[in-house]
């Protein structure tokens, strides 16, 4: 599983990282990226900014993608 976010869309809210923080985190422009063994996809963003999601995490990134207002979680599916 592969994980984006379309920042374009996020409302800085923060839900994604209080559900999976290992993937989801808020940066100093207030909006929310992912990561990959921690290292942030934030240069660039968007879609060319995915993250390969660990297994034991996807029921969380799933969540994280069903909570989000913006709608904004993007998953990929091998
Ligand atoms: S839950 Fe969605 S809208 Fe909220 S910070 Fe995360 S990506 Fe942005």
């Amino acid at each position: 599983m592969k994980v984006w976010i379309d920042q374009d869309l996020c409302t800085g809210d923060g839900l994604c990282e209080e559900i999976c923080p290992p993937v989801f985190t808020l940066l100093d422009d207030g909006l929310a990226y992912v990561k990959e063994d921690g290292v942030v996809r934030n240069n660039p963003g968007g879609s060319q900014g995915m993250a390969v999601v660990p297994s034991e995490l996807e029921d969380a990134v799933v969540e994280a993608s069903e909570e989000c207002p913006g709608e904004c979680i993007f998953i990929e599916r091998d």
